[in-house]
């Protein structure tokens, strides 16, 4: 809890920057604001919507290739497999969409710097696994998985640089 350096009284607000009852600034330093952790947030947050369009896919092609080797059952060995590694890919998207999204979020507010960067390395992730999984569909479907890796991963990558370099901005 804060205490008012003028008048002595406690403060039950830890972000108030003046005090309540005699108006004193209580910052007497405040810490420079730049607009990196707005930046770092708003290019995880377009990183994570790119990676819940790019989950769903995974998943839809995981359930149709299923699907299409269930009824071709004695042709399966002709037909697509099945890749666990959509399935995979479709279930961490929606992890990395809910911390990517936290992340975003906690980082235009310049809170839990920790859980930003954790967040960020998560859609990093599941663009890589976008790829991988897109690159072992379809003779070009690799294309696919770049148009929705690349820009997931470039965008988190640059998201946490932003964070990384407005550290000092975060409370903890
Ligand atoms: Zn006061």
């Amino acid at each position: 809890m804060l205490t008012c350096p003028k008048c002595g009284r406690k403060i039950v607000d830890e972000e108030a920057v003046y005090c309540p009852y005699c108006s004193r600034p209580l910052k007497t330093e405040v810490t420079k604001r730049t607009d990196f952790p707005t930046a770092g947030g708003v290019l995880l947050i377009i990183a994570t919507t790119i990676c819940v369009i790019a989950g769903i896919m995974a998943l839809a092609v995981f359930l149709v290739t299923y699907q299409y080797t269930y009824y071709n059952g004695l042709a399966g060995y002709y037909s697509y497999m099945p890749r666990y590694v959509d399935l995979f890919a479709g279930f961490f998207g929606i992890l990395a969409l809910i911390y990517g999204l936290a992340a975003g979020i906690l980082s235009l507010k310049r809170k839990k710097f920790l859980h930003c960067l954790i967040g960020g390395l998560l859609t990093v992730g599941e663009g890589f696994l976008i790829v991988i999984a897109f690159a072992q569909q379809w003779p070009s479907s690799w294309i696919i998985g770049m148009v929705f890796g690349a820009p997931m991963i470039i965008l988190s990558v640059a998201g946490l640089l932003f964070v990384s370099i407005a550290k000092e901005e975060f409370r903890q």
